[in-house]
């Protein structure tokens, strides 16, 4: 599992687990081997969560750039993402967003954290790259470090998470280099939610694979800082790929 933290900064985003449990505790509804606990009273108010979640997912799958180009990207590989079978709307612990579950190639979105469209884009832009390179490479998530480093690296760099507006929206201005500060920062922070290792060790691995991750914008052609920079990388996607299938 890799979950994210929602914006704002400052909520304790390593109230890591007790155990090893590769965060399935941050997850209620997905814990191993457990049966789904009966519906309780809330039930009518989660369904309404999950019915909105649910909306939100088919725009964002339907109409965000980010989101498109991704999906287009993932199929030429040979992975198609189904919206039915690959998603799946659910309550979560804390205040995670969503995950990529690599056991079973699902995406987890946290429909009692997701409240507004853009952060709905955001959260499944973000985890769709976790898909992608789950599905271009062999990622040992669980056992390698650097490899999670460098998909959270890849994933809050070319996710918008650390775009300009989100970031003025947090109140930070003037850091020269703040995108990389971003990036760097939230990747830590991501694997110190789900992995039980010390913040010197996620640091360690963020560090030493992150000039070779935040370089490698598969399948953008470039960082998209905004939704206009990603409609012109997916359009620039699409033609590329007409090309290739005229030749
Ligand atoms: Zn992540």
């Amino acid at each position: 599992m890799a979950p994210e933290q929602p914006p704002p900064p400052g909520s304790s985003s390593s109230s890591a687990e007790e155990e090893d449990d590769f965060g399935y505790g941050l997850f209620p509804e997905r814990r191993r081997g457990e049966a789904k606990q009966a519906r309780s009273f809330l039930y009518n108010s989660l369904f309404t969560f999950n019915h909105k979640c649910q909306l939100m997912l088919k725009i964002a799958l339907d109409s965000n750039p980010y989101a498109r180009l991704l999906l287009d990207a993932m199929k030429n590989s040979g992975c198609t993402v189904f919206k039915d079978r690959h998603f799946s709307c659910e309550d979560c612990a804390g205040c995670v967003s969503g995950g990529f579950d690599s056991s079973t190639s699902q995406i987890v979105l946290c429909q009692n954290n997701i409240r507004h469209q853009s952060h709905m884009n955001r959260v499944v832009t973000h985890e769709l790259i976790h898909a992608f390179d789950h599905c271009r490479a062999h990622v040992d998530w669980f056992n390698n470090v650097k490899h999670l480093a460098c998909s959270e690296i890849r994933a809050a760099n070319l996710s918008g998470d650390c775009s300009l507006m989100n970031e003025m929206l947090r109140f930070k201005f003037g850091l020269k280099q703040h995108h990389q500060t971003c990036v760097r920062d939230r990747a830590v922070r991501s694997i110190l939610a789900v992995r039980k290792v010390s913040k010197e060790i996620a640091e360690k691995a963020v560090d030493e694979v992150f000039d070779s991750c935040f370089n490698d914008h598969e399948p953008f052609d470039r960082v998209p800082h905004s939704k206009q920079d990603a409609k012109y990388a997916y359009r620039d996607f699409q033609n590329r790929h007409r090309y290739y299938t005229n030749v």
